[in-house]
């Protein structure tokens, strides 16, 4: 008779394998299709500086159209490339303790140039207290502020205002990310948290999106053991919350 341990870790070392592979494969077409892109981005901006000689209104406008779809579809394919390095690296966790204002505070600042391009307030509520460190993977913590801030900042209109708040409960760290953007269906609320999904509304605001930042987000608080939910009113906004156990918190 074979024994049951044995069988089931063969499968799991199977199972690691394919994933392995297929996550190469996705890393080694992406890389291929940016290096393609990135050539085809800089024939086109040779073609608007004029380095073939001056264009036409008309040629100009169609040449712009084509350098920002080309630069639209560099940025998939590194968030692919980001997502792929997260999911792959979710295995191996490196625990530390961390300032959660001070990370938050660098994430915010890194989206103050996208906010303001777009014309909306990005405010960061910073407690007016110190609060304890948590012990999280610093750099996957990050991926999860930068996921909800950048949707936050996605799925707002001009004029709009995103807030980032961190507070200390009883039993957790708890970050919200507020805006007051296009909101989501009831109809969508039960997927949102699922792999590619993407909304109606979301896809007419903004082409690009790979419905894949919100699933990771998922997973990496889960690998904390913390939380994630969000409420939202179509039209009116959205909060994300995610919660961190303070059994994973630690004084400095
Ligand atoms: P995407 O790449 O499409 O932004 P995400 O996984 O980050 O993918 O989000 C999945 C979907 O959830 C989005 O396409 C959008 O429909 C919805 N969503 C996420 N954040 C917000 C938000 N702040 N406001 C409205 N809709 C949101």
């Amino acid at each position: 008779m074979t024994d049951p341990i044995i069988d089931l870790q063969s499968e799991n070392e199977k199972l690691k394998l394919e994933n392995a592979t297929k996550s190469d494969l996705i890393s080694i077409s992406a890389h291929q299709l940016r290096t393609s892109l990135s050539a085809m981005k800089w024939i086109l901006k040779m073609f608007l500086d004029g380095d073939f000689g001056a264009l036409n209104a008309e040629q100009l406008n169609f040449m712009k159209k084509a350098f920002e779809s080309d630069e639209r579809m560099i940025r998939l394919v590194n968030e692919m490339l980001s997502i792929n390095h997260a999911e792959d690296t979710l295995e191996s966790m490196h625990m530390e303790a961390v300032d959660v204002v001070k990370l938050l505070d660098e994430v915010v600042f890194d989206f103050t140039g996208e906010s303001y391009k777009k014309g909306i307030q990005l405010i960061f509520l910073k407690p007016d207290h110190t609060l304890k460190s948590i012990v999280v993977d610093s750099e996957k913590m990050r991926v999860v502020f930068q996921n909800l801030i950048e949707n936050a900042i996605k799925y707002s209109n001009k004029g709009g205002r995103v807030f980032v708040n961190v507070t200390e409960k009883a039993d957790s760290i708890e970050i919200s990310v507020r805006d007051t953007g296009i909101g989501i269906e009831d109809a969508d609320k039960s997927h949102i948290f699922g792999k590619f999904f993407r909304a109606d509304n979301a896809k007419k605001q903004d082409v690009v999106g790979s419905g894949l930042g919100l699933f990771t987000t998922a997973r990496i608080v889960e690998k904390h053991n913390g939380k994630i939910w969000f409420e939202s009113k179509t039209g009116e906004g959205t909060t994300f919350f995610v919660t961190i156990p303070s059994s994973q918190t630690s004084t400095k």
